[in-house]
C-alpha cells in the first residue's frame, strides 16, 4: 500500500473490507498528506517518544506516528477497522492496537502496560460527538502525557484558545488553559476527509504547563466555582454564586467579600479572568 492520503487507494482498501462508513462513531477520514504533515511537525514526534492515538481509523495518521515515534498505542472502538489496521500497520513492529471504547478504557493501566507509566504524547484526528469528554478526561484525570495534539471541530478550538469576556469563554476554557497552554497548528476545510464532515477543522496543540498559571488551595473547589460561574452567563456574580450553592454565605457577606477582593459583585461570571476565579475560590473555601 502506497499512500492512505490518496482517496481511490483509501476507498480500494475500505471497500475490499466491505466497510461502511459510521457517522455515529464520527468517522470522516483524513486524505490530505500536506495536513497530515503538519499534524506530525506540531506534535513535534521524536524517536524517543511514546505515543498514544485516539481512533486511528484506518491507520493514516498512525503510519506517519510510528515511523517518527518510538512507540504508538491506538485504541480503536470499531471492530470492523481492526483487520483494515493489520492490514495497513503489518509493516510497523513498534503499533500496539487495542479495540477499545476510549471513555470506557482505563487509560492510565493502558499506559502502565504499553508505555511501563512513562510519560507520553497524545495524538489524534478525534471523532467530533465526543472531544469534549475526551480532552476532559486527560485533563482531570492527572494522566502522565506531555501534550495533547488534536484535530478537533473549529468552534470547539476556538473554546479552548478563547480570551475572557468573549462567548466562546467557558468553563472548557478554564480547564484547557489552566492545565495547558494552546498552540494553533492549522485550520482544515471539511474537504480534506471521506466523507467530508459538516463542519470545519482545527489542529490545536496543547502543551501541559510545568505548574498552573494560578495558585489554587482546593482544586476541585475551584472547578466547582467555574462551572457554577459557566452555567448562569446571564446573570450577575453575586446572584451566580449565592443561587449555585456551592458556599453558604449569606448574600451580603458574599458582597462583601468580592469587594474585599476588589472584585464587581455585579459584573458576569464570564468577564473574570482565571487569576480572578482561582482569587475567588481561594477565598470562598
Ligand atoms: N485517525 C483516522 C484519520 O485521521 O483518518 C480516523 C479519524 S475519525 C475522525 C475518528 C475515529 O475514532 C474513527 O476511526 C472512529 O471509529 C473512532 N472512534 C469513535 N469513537 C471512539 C471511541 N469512543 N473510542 C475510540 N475510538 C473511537
Amino acid at each position: 500500500m502506497r499512500s492512505l492520503t490518496s482517496p481511490r487507494q483509501l476507498k480500494d482498501l475500505l471497500a475490499r473490507h466491505g466497510f461502511n462508513f459510521s457517522k455515529s462513531l464520527g468517522q470522516n477520514f483524513l486524505v490530505d498528506q500536506n495536513i497530515l504533515n503538519k499534524i506530525i511537525e506540531g506534535a513535534r514526534i521524536n524517536k524517543d517518544d511514546l505515543v498514544l492515538e485516539v481512533g486511528p481509523g484506518a491507520g493514516t495518521l498512525t503510519r506517519a506516528l510510528a515511523s517518527q515515534a518510538k512507540k504508538v498505542a491506538a485504541v480503536e472502538i470499531d471492530k470492523r477497522l481492526i483487520p483494515i489496521l493489520d492490514e495497513t500497520l503489518k509493516d510497523f513492529d513498534n503499533v500496539d492496537l487495542i479495540q477499545a471504547d476510549i471513555l470506557k478504557l482505563d487509560i492510565q493501566g493502558l499506559v502502565d502496560d504499553v508505555f511501563d507509566g512513562q510519560s507520553f504524547k497524545l495524538v489524534a484526528n478525534l471523532p467530533y460527538y465526543i472531544t469534549t469528554p475526551i480532552i476532559m478526561r486527560f485533563l482531570e484525570e492527572g494522566l502522565p502525557f506531555k501534550s495533547i495534539v488534536v484535530m478537533v471541530q473549529k468552534e470547539v478550538a476556538e473554546r479552548m484558545m478563547a480570551s475572557k469576556g468573549t462567548k466562546d469563554y467557558g468553563s472548557l476554557t478554564v480547564a484547557v488553559q489552566y492545565y495547558t497552554q494552546p498552540r494553533l497548528i492549522t485550520r482544515v476545510p471539511a474537504s480534506v476527509f471521506i466523507p467530508p464532515p459538516k463542519v470545519d477543522s482545527i489542529v490545536l496543540a496543547l502543551d501541559k504547563r510545568d505548574k498552573p498559571p494560578v495558585e489554587v488551595k482546593d482544586q476541585a473547589a475551584f472547578f466547582a466555582l467555574v462551572k457554577a460561574v459557566f452555567s448562569q452567563r446571564r446573570k450577575t456574580l453575586l446572584n451566580t454564586i449565592h443561587a449555585s450553592g456551592i458556599c453558604d454565605l449569606e448574600k451580603d457577606k458574599l458582597r462583601l467579600l468580592l469587594e474585599g477582593l476588589g472584585i464587581d459583585p455585579s459584573r458576569r461570571g464570564e468577564t473574570l479572568s482565571i487569576e480572578d476565579m482561582a482569587k475567588i475560590a481561594n477565598a470562598l473555601f
